[in-house]
């Protein structure tokens, strides 16, 4: 009978379990997205420009100052280190604080600065002699309001008239009493409640509707019937400003029911590459040599940081408490912990309190830290069917950066089929993964 050749070594896959165990929900991994995110993901695409009505005239600023904002806000704006405005800034920003208000939908990946694009035009539409809500934005998950109401107190420090209200999980408010605050963010279900049922404030009043990060949103059960519900119940004059980072066919079709005669901005997504990243390989007898290449690399680091991709927890926390004996300082980052464990653990390692940090799958995208220098596959990336994942490879170690952006990604080989993959991987991107010799790490500097 013919053997399968499975090494007893590949300590990865050991049981279907074990490797679908961290999947996330897309609502989370915009939030983790978010968190380990420093600044703007750099695009050299140009956005493509769709309306139905050619008659209204369409502007691009490469200015804060052309937008004549009021002088707190674009105070506020400096003040968050904003010099100029980013790509699909440029094309929103005019369209959203034109008059009259125009509806938008505006499409393009995390990080290029939709949030910061509409929480500018919420905060510059307020009328602050008005004590009622005017602006509505709704969020996929409490999380993810409350990044948005970050950005925006953030943005508005000087403008401290500017008042803000969350309706999220844990505001409660006394029947009968009305909101004052003139901006609203908040997820749908609260939202529905305390404009419709509760009516602690009048939807009709609401004059720009937000509606962020529509494609998670669908994939929240229940969501999208209720943007829907508090949709139908805002007066027809209201703007309408529609964000998404994809663009499939159903986020389409839920933005034609929200948002009437759009301008439609989309903005392609900058592709990874492998252009600036060196590549090696290391071989290794077991796991026990992986462990010794590890704490090999671990002693060259002495700028930056190296993210370690495991392809199970257990591997991962196995990892991550041997080297915390030996008196390493790694962060770990799995499935097991609560959302708030991972915005802990994320900023504690974007701040560079620790050097390395293990994980799984969890984050194959979004890890644009700037100051990763390293990237290790402790284990090499694989789909159900153990072939090698490209995808995920290109996700973990690929930049988007134009320029300079270099890295190091270093692969840790332990058997025949890991060396399969690694050349699978090689021959996918015809790029050369370069022999390292394990007891000579230093090279790599
Ligand atoms: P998105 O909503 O598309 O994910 P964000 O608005 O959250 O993007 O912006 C991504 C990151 O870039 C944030 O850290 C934000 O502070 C920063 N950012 C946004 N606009 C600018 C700008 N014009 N200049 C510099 N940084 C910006």
């Amino acid at each position: 009978a013919p053997i399968s050749i499975v090494s007893i070594n590949d300590g990865d896959a050991r049981s279907e379990d074990d490797t679908s165990e961290d999947q996330i929900s897309p609502a989370e991994k915009s939030l983790l997205q978010k968190i380990i995110r420093k600044g703007l993901v750099e695009t050299t695409k140009d956005p493509e420009i769709q309306r139905k009505d050619p008659q209204s005239p369409l502007y691009s600023v490469k200015s804060f100052e052309a937008l004549h904002l009021k002088p707190a806000l674009l105070q506020g704006v400096y003040g968050m280190g904003f010099n100029a405005p980013s790509r699909i800034q440029e094309t929103a920003l005019p369209t959203l604080l034109a008059d009259p208000p125009q509806n938008m939908i505006a499409q393009s990946q995390s990080g290029t600065g939709k949030t910061a694009a509409f929480v500018l035009a919420m905060l510059s539409r307020v009328d602050t002699t008005k004590d009622y809500p005017q602006v509505l934005c709704l969020s996929p998950t409490y999380e993810l309001a409350i990044q948005t109401g970050e950005v925006a107190a953030k943005m508005s420090r000087f403008c401290p008239e500017i008042k803000i209200k969350y309706a999220v999980r844990g505001e409660e408010i006394s029947r009968g009493s009305k909101i004052t605050e003139h901006i609203i963010i908040g997820t749908p279900g609260k939202v529905l409640d305390w404009g419709q049922k509760f009516k602690f404030f009048d939807l009709s009043k609401i004059s720009v509707f937000v509606l962020d990060e529509a494609d998670v949103m669908i994939a929240t059960q229940g969501h999208q019937d209720q943007c829907i519900r508090i949709h139908k119940l805002l007066p027809r004059t209201c703007q309408m400003m529609f964000f998404s980072a994809t663009y499939e066919p159903e986020v389409m079709n839920f933005a034609e029911i929200i948002v009437s005669n759009p301008i439609i901005i989309k903005l392609l997504r900058q592709q990874e590459s492998l252009d600036n990243i060196k590549q090696y390989y290391i071989k290794c007898k077991n796991v026990d040599e992986k462990y010794t290449a590890i704490t090999n690399i671990y002693g060259v680091i002495t700028i930056g940081q190296a993210i370690i991709f495991c392809h199970t927890k257990k591997t991962a926390s196995w990892l991550a408490e041997k080297m915390t004996r030996d008196g390493h300082a790694v962060a770990i980052l799995s499935g097991d912990l609560t959302v708030e464990q991972r915005i802990s653990v994320l900023d504690r390692f974007r701040a560079g309190l620790e050097k390395v940090l293990i994980t799984t799958n969890v984050l194959a995208r979004g890890i644009d830290v700037e100051q990763v220098t390293i990237v290790v596959n402790f284990d090499l990336p694989m789909d159900q069917k153990r072939q090698a994942d490209c995808e995920t490879y290109l996700h973990r170690i690929g930049r988007t950066g134009r320029f300079g952006k270099s890295g190091i990604a270093i692969n840790l080989i332990d058997s025949p089929h890991a060396m399969q993959l690694c050349k699978d991987i090689e021959n996918h991107f015809g790029k050369k993964i370069h022999y390292l010799d394990a007891e000579d790490a230093d090279e790599i500097e």
